[in-house]
């Protein structure tokens, strides 16, 4: 039975990267049939003005699974983003970025392999925010005041982070169930619960209980500015870390660091039965069309599907192909290069040529 998948080619360098994938995912032997959607600035037109169509939406909730490239989020005022408006219209709780060395990336550090998993409805990024000077700022500090809670300096802004028992308990159950899944042997909570006890700390408590509930898993705890020096002194200690939405927005793009950057960096979000796959980087207008970009982010977020499709001898050979090109060292884009002017540099879709050629030796 083909699997069916929503496909979402996106813009800038999206569609090249999208198309690169699909060929490859096909390449495999498993059967797909792709349900094309649009989504991004470019469509708003068709679509009265909707830059994230409703049907686009419908299509991911009915198949369950997405591929999506990155999508623009052009500068200006009164332009939501597609990928916050997909994030909130599926509740996507849970956002999941892998981050593995394979032998032939430059960087720092060999063997690094580790999940990070962000909470991304809640926390200081939930959006309730209030502007320095307007009245309801003011009102909320003269409330704070007649609370007790008198600020350092009257000329605030001021952003509530939110941490609820109920969404930090499903991102935990999921990182266990994914831990699981993935045979991975340990979670690490990471937590400022020494400074935000009613926050931090109730995510803590909650991450505690979850823990007890799945004492086949490893589990323990780390505050947020430790673990930052731990992953830079020893990655190798740790194995899948669970972070609320800001930590886990600085602490992925860290990692990402450590394992040679954005262009083999890939990512998924999971809400309650439905899965997008995206790589971690943008769209790159400016390389947008020119067969130029790396593909290789976009394709192990095709892994990573395939593992979610219960396709796991697929996700290997194709993990396999992707490790050995890269070790290689031929058949890969510039930014792969010793030197960006490397002149022995392939374009996206003959990356995508030599996986094919592997996977079908
Ligand atoms: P970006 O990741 O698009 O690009 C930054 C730089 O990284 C590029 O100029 C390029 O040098 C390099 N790069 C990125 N992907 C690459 C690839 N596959 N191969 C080789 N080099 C690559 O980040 P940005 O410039 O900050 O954002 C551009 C647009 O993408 C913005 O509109 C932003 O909102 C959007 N964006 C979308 C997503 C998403 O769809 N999930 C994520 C991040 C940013």
């Amino acid at each position: 039975m083909a699997h069916k998948v929503t496909l979402i080619p996106g813009d800038g360098i999206g569609p090249e990267l999208t198309e690169a994938t699909r060929r490859v995912l096909e390449a495999t032997g498993v059967a797909f049939e792709w349900d094309v959607q649009p989504a991004g600035a470019e469509v708003m037109a068709e679509h009265g003005g909707n830059p994230l169509p409703e049907s686009t939406l419908d299509s991911i909730r009915r198949n369950g699974v997405a591929l999506k490239g990155p999508i623009t989020t052009p500068v200006g005022e009164g332009f939501r983003s597609v990928n916050v408006g997909l994030r909130v219209s599926l509740d996507l709780y849970a956002q999941v970025r892998p981050c593995k060395t394979y032998a032939g990336v430059r960087t720092r550090y060999d063997h690094v392999d580790l999940v990070i998993v962000r909470e991304t409805t809640e926390d200081i990024y939930a959006g309730i925010e209030f502007e320095q000077g307007t009245p309801e700022c003011e009102e909320l500090i003269a409330w704070l005041a007649a609370h007790g809670e008198k600020l350092p300096q009257p000329d605030t802004g001021i952003s509530i982070k939110p941490t609820s028992i109920t969404g930090t308990r499903r991102v935990f159950e999921f990182a266990f169930d994914y831990a699981r899944r993935m045979g991975r042997r340990k979670i690490t909570a990471v937590h400022k619960a020494n400074i935000m006890k009613f926050t931090d700390g109730l995510w803590l408590h909650v991450a505690q209980a979850v823990a007890a509930e799945n004492p086949d898993i490893e589990f323990e705890d780390r505050i947020a500015d430790n673990m930052c020096m731990q992953l830079v002194q020893r990655p190798e200690e740790y194995d899948l870390m669970v972070l609320p939405n800001l930590y886990g927005d600085i602490v992925s793009d860290l990692a990402a660091g450590l394992i040679g950057g954005l262009g083999v960096a890939p990512g998924a979000n999971f809400g309650k039965g439905v899965a997008v796959f995206e790589p971690t980087h943008g769209s790159a207008p400016k390389y947008a069309g020119q067969n130029k970009v790396n593909p290789i982010a976009q394709l192990l977020s095709g892994v990573l599907m395939l593992r979610h499709l219960d396709e796991a001898a697929a996700a290997d050979r194709l993990e396999t192909s992707i490790a050995d090109l890269i070790r290689e060292g031929k058949s890969l884009t510039y930014d792969m290069k010793p030197s960006r002017n490397d002149p022995t540099a392939v374009g996206t879709s003959e990356v995508a040529d030599a996986l094919i050629a592997k996977l079908t030796a």
